[in-house]
């Protein structure tokens, strides 16, 4: 693709943008999710971790006491073994550990061997937290057993209100940054959709625009070089926004400049390029109805003359006000065109009633009164007529009519010939 054309800057500006809200968007969203999840796996922690200690508070009456390095309460040995912690471990596969002091009495985390940790310690940071403050502490980061925890110690309280031991739940961080992970990749492949969709539908319309362009600049291309009759899309010009506003002038354009090779300037009457086009499409139109037609050359008589006695100013005066005559005459019958100096072809549609019309024509130029410059200019013209044959082509029906014109010119001039 050109790096300086149209549909490669649309692309540009279509992909850079959707780009750079797609990193965002992750940029945005990943902290605020890795945020969200860590909040909630504390709050259900600090949950679990006051209804284990509830659980142990109401087994027996009575206070914590480390009876032959068996965690008892009331006297009683707590729950039989580890079920206490394991049942917490069943129900929502989070570790659980309860200490007498700093060590693990009771715990369902397992040492590399496969046996309990019991009698392994907790760190001086939870230690001074828990034990020491009294209070209730999280630890994003819990080393237990060379294995990092989200971890919620709860503190353990005799009825005197001496913390003897503490609760322990927590899930492994490999667990929550699986879930991480599974809920980013999700919003990841949700971003990554929404932004190839957004870009599928950016660069279709970038590239219906571009080539709705295309088609005109190719369309005046061909204008440029001379191809008046080209076509513009029908689709193009029927456009309600701006291309379609360009693709019309655009055809205005071409008809203009049609008009302009087409007419000539002088009499504002097909010139020869233009009455051509229209002898191809009488032909045409004749050799498919088989209706026929009459093709008819006029020229002004002694029309030199008349430039020598008047000027020749005079004599584009004339040739105007004649124009105008032909054109009220041939409205609706056909064509009136300069052929060439003070030469004219006249096209009449239909054969029938076209003599008696150009007779009309004829006498309204013997009667028109032409003023220039107060003098009084009086003109009559030589008509050549013939009407189509079947054998005929264009060039022998002109030839046919010009013919009929010279014997009209070398016969006393002022009349029509047409057999
Ligand atoms: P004929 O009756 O045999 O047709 O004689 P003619 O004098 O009309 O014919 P000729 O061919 O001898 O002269 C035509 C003249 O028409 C010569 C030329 O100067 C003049 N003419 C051609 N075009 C124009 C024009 O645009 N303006 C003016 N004023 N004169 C023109
Ligand atoms: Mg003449
Ligand atoms: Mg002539």
């Amino acid at each position: 693709m050109n790096r300086k054309s149209i549909r490669f800057s649309m692309n540009i500006l279509a992909v850079l943008p959707l780009i750079c809200l797609g990193v965002i968007m992750l940029a945005v969203s990943i902290p605020v999710i890795h945020g969200a999840i860590v909040a909630e796996t504390e709050e259900g922690l600090k949950n679990l971790s006051h209804a284990l200690l509830e659980k142990c508070s109401v087994m027996e009456e009575g206070d914590y006491s480390l009876e032959d390095e068996i965690l008892c309460k009331g006297g009683v040995p707590l729950g039989q073994d580890n079920r206490i912690v394991d049942s917490v471990k069943e129900v929502s596969g989070i570790d659980a550990t309860i200490f007498w002091g700093d060590t693990r009495m009771l715990t369902t985390i397992q040492t590399e061997t496969g046996e309990r940790a019991v009698g392994t310690r907790a760190s001086e940071e939870v230690v001074n937290a828990v034990l020491g403050e009294g209070e209730d502490y999280f630890s994003d980061h819990a080393l237990v057993n060379d294995a990092y925890y989200y971890g919620y110690y709860t503190p353990m309280k005799n009825s005197s209100g001496i913390v003897v031991g503490m609760v322990f739940v927590g899930k492994s961080r490999e667990r929550v940054s699986n879930t991480i992970f599974h809920v980013v990749s999700s919003v990841m492949i949700a971003a990554v959709l929404v932004v190839v969709i957004a870009l599928t539908i950016s660069l279709w319309y970038a590239g219906k625009m571009v080539s709705s362009l295309s088609k005109i600049r190719e369309f005046l291309g061909n204008v440029a070089q001379g191809q008046l009759d080209c076509e513009i899309d029908e689709n193009l010009i029927q456009r309600p926004d701006e291309i379609g506003e360009m693709g019309r002038s655009a055809k205005k354009l071409q008809v203009s400049i049609l008009n302009l090779v087409g007419t000539d300037p002088l009499t504002g009457l097909y010139n020869r390029r233009n009455c051509n086009e229209a002898l191809k499409q009488a032909m045409q139109k004749y050799q498919e109805s088989g209706k026929k037609y009459l093709v008819v050359i006029g020229d002004i008589d002694d029309f030199k003359h008349l430039n020598d006695t008047y000027g020749h100013p005079a004599g584009d005066q004339v040739l105007r006000e004649l124009s105008e005559i032909f054109q009220t005459c041939m409205q609706e019958k056909g064509v009136a065109a300069r052929w060439g100096g003070e030469e004219f072809l006249f096209i009449y549609n239909e054969e029938e009633g076209a003599l008696h019309a150009l007779e009309g024509m004829m006498e309204k130029i013997r009667s028109a009164q032409i003023i220039y410059k107060e003098q009084k200019i009086q003109v009559t013209m030589t008509f050549g007529a013939a009407s189509c044959r079947d054998d005929d082509t264009i060039e022998s029906l002109i030839k046919r009519a010009d013919e009929r014109l010279y014997f009209g010119k070398a016969n006393g001039k002022n009349q029509i010939v047409c057999e």
